[in-house]
C-alpha cells in the first residue's frame, strides 16, 4: 500500500525554512524592485540577491529541478512541486531559488538534448543564474498551432540562414540567448520539418521589433518581444537536438514548464485564499464579522475545494512524472492541470477581492495583478481550449463504440439479462409469494 500523502520530516523541515525565507527575504524584492527579475543584476540588486541565493545554496536548495550531475538536486517532480508551491507567493522567489521560468525548461532542453559543448555554453551559465533565457516558438499568425509556423532556416554551405518573425517572446531583451522553432523543411509534415537552434542574442539580424506589455505595463516596455529574425547565421553546431526534432523537443520543454506553472500557481491562490480568509476575520459590517455571514462562508469553502482538488491533482501528476520519468506519458493529466489552473486561481482571486470590498479593486491589493494572472494562464504554453482537446482525445482512447441501437448501459437490456442469469431464484421469489 504505497499511497502516502505525508511529507518526509526532513524535508518538511526544509519546506518550513522556505516558507519563512520567502515571506521575509523574497516577498520585500517584489515590492521594492518589481518586475526586475529578469533583468541582469546592477550593483545594487547583486549586493541584495547574491547573498540570498548563496543561502539557499547552503540550504541545499538551489535548481532542484534538474539532476545532479547538472548542477541540481535531483529532488524529482513531486519534491519540486513542494517547493514551487512556497515558491509561487512571490515574483522574485523562483530567481531567488534558481528555478524560474522560461529559464527551467529551458535548461531541462538542452540538458536532455544538447552536446557536451552546447551544455557548456549554455546549460552551465543558465544553472549557475548567471543569465537568462529566452524560448522564441509562437508567431504572429500562428500562435496556438505550429503548423502555421513560417519562421524558416535555410541551409547555405555549413551555415543556417534564419529569417522569419516571432512574437511573445518572454525576456528577449535580457536573453544571453534564444531557443528558436524554425521550419527546416517544408516539404514534409511539420511535426518533422521543424527544428530548434541555440542563437547567442548578440547574433546580427536578430531584431527586437517590440517589447509587448501586458496589462498595467506602459506600452512597449513589456517583457514579451516581437523578434524579427532577418538573415541570421548560425553554425550547424547550433542546432538542438537533430535536425526536424523540434516538435519532440517541444513537447519535453512545455510538459515541464506546464506542470512548474501549475506548482507555482497553488502558491498564488492559497495566499489569496489567505488573504480573504484574514479580511473575513477582521471586517464587521451590518452587526457581524464577514467570516459569520453565510454567503462569504461559502465563498471561503468553495475556495478550499477548489484549491485542495487542484493541489492534490498538482501534486499527484508530478508524483505520475517521478514514477514514469516520461511526460508523454503524463501527458493527458499535465494537459488537465493546465486546464484547471486559470479557473482555480481566478475564482479564489476574484472572491477574494470582493470581500475587501472597494479596497479590493485598487492598485493597493494585488487581486487585479492575480486575475490577470489567471488569464495568461489560460494562454502561455497553449490555450485552455486545445488543452480540452487534448485530454479529451487521451481520455476517448480509453473508451470504445457500442453497437446496436441502444448504448452498452441502457437499462432495459441490462436488466432483462440481469433477470435471465437470476431466473432461478426470481421464479422461487415469485412462488413463495
Ligand atoms: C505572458 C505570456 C508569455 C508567453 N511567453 C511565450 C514565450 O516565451 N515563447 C513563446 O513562443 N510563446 C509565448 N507565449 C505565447 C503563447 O504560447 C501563445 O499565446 C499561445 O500559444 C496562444 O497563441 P495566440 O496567443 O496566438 O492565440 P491564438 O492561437 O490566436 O488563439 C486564440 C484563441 O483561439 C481559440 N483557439 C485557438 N486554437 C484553438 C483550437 N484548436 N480549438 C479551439 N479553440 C482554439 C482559443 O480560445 C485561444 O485562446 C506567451 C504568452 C503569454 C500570454
Amino acid at each position: 500500500m504505497a499511497w502516502d500523502f505525508e511529507t518526509d520530516p526532513e524535508y518538511q523541515k526544509k519546506l518550513d525554512w522556505v516558507d519563512a525565507f520567502v515571506r521575509e527575504e523574497c516577498e520585500p524584492l517584489d515590492l521594492a524592485f518589481p518586475g526586475r527579475q529578469f533583468e541582469p543584476l546592477d550593483d545594487t540588486l547583486r549586493k541584495i540577491v547574491n547573498p540570498l541565493k548563496e543561502e539557499v545554496r547552503r540550504q541545499g536548495l538551489w535548481a532542484t529541478h534538474l539532476g545532479p550531475e547538472l548542477g541540481g538536486q535531483g529532488f524529482g517532480q513531486l519534491k519540486l512541486a513542494l517547493l514551487n508551491e512556497i515558491l509561487g507567493r512571490s515574483q522574485w522567489a523562483p530567481i531567488v531559488f534558481g528555478c524560474q521560468a522560461p529559464d527551467t525548461g529551458n535548461a531541462e532542453i538542452i540538458a536532455h538534448f544538447g552536446t557536451p559543448e552546447q551544455k557548456e555554453k549554455y546549460l552551465q551559465p543558465l544553472l549557475d543564474g548567471e543569465i537568462f533565457s529566452c524560448y522564441s516558438m509562437t508567431e504572429p499568425q500562428g500562435g496556438a498551432d505550429p503548423t502555421q509556423f513560417t519562421c524558416r532556416a535555410v541551409k547555405e554551405g555549413d551555415q543556417w540562414v534564419i529569417n522569419g518573425w516571432k512574437y511573445f517572446s518572454s525576456n528577449a531583451k535580457t536573453a544571453s540567448f534564444f531557443i528558436v522553432m524554425v521550419v527546416t523543411n517544408p516539404d514534409v509534415s511539420p511535426y518533422r520539418g521543424m527544428s530548434m537552434f541555440l542563437v547567442p542574442a548578440d547574433t546580427p539580424g536578430i531584431n527586437i521589433v517590440r517589447n509587448v506589455g501586458l496589462f498595467g505595463e506602459p506600452i512597449n516596455e513589456g517583457a514579451h518581444a516581437l523578434v524579427h529574425y532577418e538573415d541570421v547565421r548560425v553554425p550547424e553546431s547550433a542546432l538542438l537536438g537533430g535536425e526536424g526534432q523540434a516538435f519532440a523537443i517541444a513537447q519535453t520543454r512545455l510538459g515541464g514548464g506546464r506542470i512548474h506553472h501549475a506548482m507555482r500557481t497553488i502558491g498564488l491562490a492559497k495566499k489569496a485564499l489567505d488573504m480573504m480568509c484574514e479580511r473575513a476575520l477582521s471586517r464587521r459590517t451590518a452587526g457581524s464579522l464577514l467570516a459569520e455571514k453565510q454567503f462569504v462562508q461559502g465563498m471561503i469553502a468553495d475556495s478550499y475545494a477548489q484549491l485542495m482538488q487542484f493541489r492534490l491533482f498538482v501534486l499527484y501528476t508530478a508524483w505520475e512524472i517521478d514514477k514514469y520519468q516520461d511526460y508523454k506519458r503524463v501527458r493527458k493529466d499535465i494537459a488537465t492541470a493546465k486546464i484547471i489552473m486559470p479557473t482555480v486561481l481566478h475564482d479564489i482571486a476574484w472572491r477574494a477581492m470582493q470581500i475587501h470590498g472597494a479596497l479590493g479593486t485598487t492598485n493597493e491589493m494585488p487581486f487585479f495583478q492575480m486575475i490577470h494572472g489567471a488569464g495568461v494562464m489560460g494562454l502561455a504554453d497553449g490555450p485552455t481550449e486545445v488543452h480540452k482537446m487534448t485530454v479529451a482525445k487521451q481520455v476517448l482512447r480509453d473508451h470504445r463504440p457500442h453497437d446496436g441501437m441502444w448504448p452498452s448501459e441502457w437499462l432495459p437490456a441490462k436488466q432483462e439479462a440481469a433477470r435471465a442469469r437470476y431466473a432461478q431464484y426470481l421464479e422461487h421469489e415469485v412462488g413463495n409469494l
